[in-house]
């Protein structure tokens, strides 16, 4: 085996947002030695982007709430195919996880008595999103930052892990590049965690940062490890789309939160005509009520703009092919009504969103607090991922470990907003936690050369290729439009079956992608290597999607527009068969507890 750098550590944490972090404070917490590797510098996953808030019922604005109603607006919202435990564990915790964000230094904004403040967000029944402005993921990663820094992590900066070890069954480490100097790095492990974010840079139009191309799904895949709901992709209903240079870029649901409406250009709100019938009795009738419920009004119902965000994507797609869209194809978002209810609400807005308002004011030329924003959905979360166990977050090969988003479990059909935040610090805790205690049970991990060199070769094959191969942005920009065209937001049999048929072919063409250069800060290179794990994910969604033949959540079909309660009872799970060919597979939903059940009818 050449002399790659080689590094040993008990527990290893691949990436380094919200789960990654909270998973390597708690394992170093628990005295074992830690090693975090991020493919960007670190402070800079996708958890810093998040805008609106972390849902946590802590009751501060609304003493009504509480983990049950938390625990069943979430089960409502994954259309009930959630792992309940993971969804229980999260709703209970998640309060505990943002007292401890706030013990370590968080700022939050608060309430007029001191208290950490919470807005109203799409699904959630009462305002439960603790949240600074609108840049609360930027604290809460520099509060877990600051403090694991302190707690003897070794940190793996701009390092892309390519493959995962194992020894038998069990996994004992990976194997990645410097993605500066492309030098190999060989990592040991009793453990390893993955907390690698989301697939968003499958699709063309996302919310989604370069990094996130399903890279901890498909190490998990090819390690041998189930994934499950890797139909259910979120889209986003408020991406910016105009000008096209920054089409797919959030803007955050806590505009809507704040008061702000979605109009289509007969200047109509749309999102009353159609209202699904599990939310009706929670939603207001009429522009005032919706009004009085943004502001706190407990006897007022959350307005349809805040309705689950698969349905407001869908409301939209709709106005759009009806010919009610907007200039550049989308509909409008007005906050800047407001400022006919609120005194000094241009103010207010820029306080209130100041994200927003800079976003629009430099990348579109536009003042939100004067103007209507051109909105349209955008890929922005994957609630597929590592099928992991709920209690400890192993996934079904042992020694595997994943938490945040790419791990499935609890968002079930379809994320709420916020949950997000809250399942990183929960889940990453609990990764943490077990992968600490699993390490300290095994002896040290034994790795095969053979394994390492095999990846070392394979990594290396595109500069044998060199200029005269394929280029490896065509066949990725190739990948997004058939992703985004064929197996988007609404979706049909011939159409995805086409999308199968691409693959092949698309798979033909990364093989035989080519690069120039040599190591060192080569993009190229980098883009290459990443297309294995597009087109797995890609695969897997296609196939789960196919499979499942109604709509429920973020997968919907206009070939079986409704829910059917037959596919209501198990989840979807993709598995690497010995022939190397994708198997789906279906894996029932154990039957939920009498007292859960009992908080969902509670809650109803
Ligand atoms: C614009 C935006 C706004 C959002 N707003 C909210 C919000 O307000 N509330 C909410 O709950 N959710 C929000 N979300 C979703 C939420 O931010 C993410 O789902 C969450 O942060 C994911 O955290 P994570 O720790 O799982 O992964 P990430 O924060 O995505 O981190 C992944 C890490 O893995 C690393 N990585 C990936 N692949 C590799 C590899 N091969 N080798 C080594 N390292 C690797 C990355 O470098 C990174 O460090 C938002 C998302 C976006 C895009």
């Amino acid at each position: 085996m050449p002399d790659y750098q080689q590094h040993e550590h008990d527990v290893l944490v691949i990436g380094a947002g919200g789960a990654g972090l909270r998973a390597a404070i708690e394992a170093s917490a628990a005295g074992v030695s830690v090693g975090l590797v991020c493919k960007s510098l670190l402070g800079k996953a996708h958890t810093v982007m998040a805008e609106g808030g972390i849902a946590a019922a802590l009751a501060n604005v609304d003493d009504r709430d509480s983990w049950k109603v938390h625990f069943a607006d979430t089960m409502r919202g994954g259309q009930y195919v959630n792992n309940w435990r993971m969804a229980e564990l999260h709703a209970k915790e998640a309060p505990d996880r943002v007292r401890e964000l706030e013990a370590w230094g968080a700022m939050f904004d608060r309430t007029a008595d001191g208290k950490i403040l919470q807005r109203n967000f799409g699904g959630h029944r009462y305002p439960r999103l603790a949240h600074v402005g609108d840049r609360t993921g930027l604290e809460m990663i520099r509060t877990l930052q600051d403090h694991g820094i302190h707690q003897g992590i070794d940190v793996h900066m701009e390092c892309t892990v390519v493959t995962l070890l194992k020894d038998g069954d069990r996994v004992v480490g990976a194997f990645g590049y410097e993605r500066e100097r492309g030098r190999f790095k060989l990592f040991k492990a009793r453990a390893v965690v993955l907390a690698t974010g989301g697939v968003g840079r499958a699709y063309k139009i996302t919310s989604n940062s370069w990094e996130y191309t399903g890279d901890g799904h498909t190490l998990a895949y090819d390690a041998g490890a189930d994934l499950m709901d890797m139909e259910f992709v979120q889209f986003h209903p408020t991406g910016m789309i105009w000008p096209p240079s920054v089409c797919g870029i959030l803007v955050t649901e806590a505009v809507r939160g704040e008061g702000g409406v979605l109009k289509n250009s007969e200047g109509r709100r749309f999102m009353y005509d159609e209202i699904p019938d599990n939310y009706r009795s929670q939603t207001a009738d009429n522009d005032e009520e919706g009004w009085r419920y943004t502001q706190g009004d407990k006897a007022a119902r959350r307005p349809p703009e805040l309705l689950t965000r698969d349905h407001v994507s869908r409301c939209i797609m709709r106005e759009v092919k009806a010919g009610r869209g907007s200039p550049h194809g989308g509909v409008f978002l007005d906050i800047a009504w407001i400022k006919a209810r609120i005194p000094s609400g241009a103010e207010h807005i820029r306080k209130k969103l100041p994200s927003m308002y800079h976003q629009f004011k430099q990348l579109a030329d536009l003042d939100i607090t004067e103007t209507p924003m051109e909105v349209g959905p955008t890929t922005h979360y994957v609630m597929g991922g590592v099928k992991v166990d709920a209690e400890t977050q192993m996934s079904t090969v042992p020694g595997l470990f994943a938490a945040g988003e790419c791990a499935a479990g609890i968002n079930g059909a379809n994320r709420l907003g916020g949950n997000s935040l809250s399942d990183i610090l929960v889940f990453g805790k609990r990764a943490g936690e077990f992968a600490a205690k699993f390490a300290k049970e095994q002896k040290a991990p034994s790795v095969d050369g053979a394994q390492v060199d095999a990846a070392a070769k394979g990594a290396l094959e595109p500069f044998e290729r060199g200029t005269s191969g394929e280029g490896a942005y065509q066949v990725q920009y190739a990948l997004q439009e058939m992703m985004q065209n064929l197996v988007g937001i609404v979706r049909n049999e011939p159409e995805m079956k086409r999308a199968l048929e691409c693959l092949g072919p698309l798979r033909e063409r990364a093989a035989r992608v080519g690069v120039g250069g040599h190591r060192e800060y080569n993009p190229g290179w980098h883009a290459a290597l990443d297309l294995h794990s597009l087109l797995t994910v890609s695969e897997a969604v296609t196939r789960s999607a196919l499979e499942r033949r109604e709509s429920r959540g973020g997968h919907f079909r206009d070939d079986y527009p409704d829910k059917d309660n037959a596919f209501g009872s198990f989840n979807f799970v993709v598995r690497k068969k010995s022939d190397g060919a994708m198997e789906v597979a279906r894996a029932p939903i154990p039957p939920m507890p009498a007292e859960l059940k009992q908080v969902i009818d509670e809650m109803k």
